[in-house]
């Protein structure tokens, strides 16, 4: 499943790629409500969170799409991008089922909304490479797509001090040979893919989100979600409850790959 909704938003992408406008997400879809009051993480004081480093999983391939199957666990990823009210209420609701997430971010959202960088490290999360402008990477000429890892990773390492833990390529599940070797290049050993697509950017409704998840994931999945569509905020408790009926524990990606 591409990490876009549909060929016509898929063009409407292109089209705003091409006249220089920075794309919504991966669903490119700027019609999502304002969502809920940002929770209240401001009130506590900051603790320094150093981000990790990207490492090598020895046993692992390349490209990772999930972790092992005989443990009960599971990785929530997010597409980071959109209304930051929206990307701190997820982060809420999984803060407040002890789970942890895995954000990729995009370096244009980054450059809107540097504090985020913060906020997701602050909450136990985990923080990636998505891309400079979420373009589709696979079909960029070399440079141009070396140029959008770095250009992401760059913004990242001068929040954070770390390139980010992960690295996703955008508007693909799978990453072509040369983008894999072009992130190894600029400091990831290791691709994120995902097992589960959960089509929130599609805005189907939560309760479709809670059952295109609930329906497919099992013990080392990787889901792919979204920031910036309310559905996703809506879909999160019933499906961390719904994780813990089934004992299985949200944790980041490396936690998932780590025995
Ligand atoms: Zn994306």
């Amino acid at each position: 499943m591409l990490c876009y909704p549909d060929r016509r938003s898929a063009l409407r992408a292109g089209a705003a790629a091409a006249a220089g406008v920075l794309t919504a997400a991966c669903g490119t879809d700027a019609r999502t409500p304002p969502g809920p009051p940002a929770e209240a993480a401001s009130a506590k004081p900051a603790p320094v969170r150093a981000a990790a480093a990207p490492r090598r999983f020895p046993g692992q391939p390349v490209e990772i799409a999930h972790g092992p199957r005989d443990r009960p666990r599971v990785a929530l990823t997010f597409h980071g991008n959109g209304d930051p009210s929206i990307a701190r209420a997820v982060l809420a609701e999984a803060e407040r089922a002890g789970a942890r997430v895995t954000v990729l971010a995009i370096g244009s959202w980054l450059d809107a909304h540097p504090d985020m960088a913060r906020r997701i490290l602050d909450g136990g999360h985990e923080l990636g490479n998505h891309t400079q402008r979420h373009l589709a990477i696979n079909d960029m000429p070399e440079a141009e797509a070396y140029a959008e890892i770095t250009g992401c990773a760059q913004r990242l390492k001068r929040l954070t001090g770390s390139i980010g833990t992960w690295f996703r390529p955008s508007q693909t599940q799978y990453a072509t040979p040369l983008v894999k070797e072009l992130a190894r290049r600029a400091g990831y050993p290791h691709v994120l893919s995902y097992d589960v697509d959960s089509l929130d950017f599609t805005s189907p409704g939560a309760a479709a989100v809670i059952r295109t998840v609930t329906g497919t994931i099992h013990g080392g999945s990787v889901v792919s979600l979204h920031f910036g569509y309310a559905d996703t905020v809506d879909a999160m408790p019933p499906l961390l409850e719904e994780l813990a009926r089934r004992k299985l524990r949200a944790v980041t990606t490396t936690e998932l790959l780590t025995s």
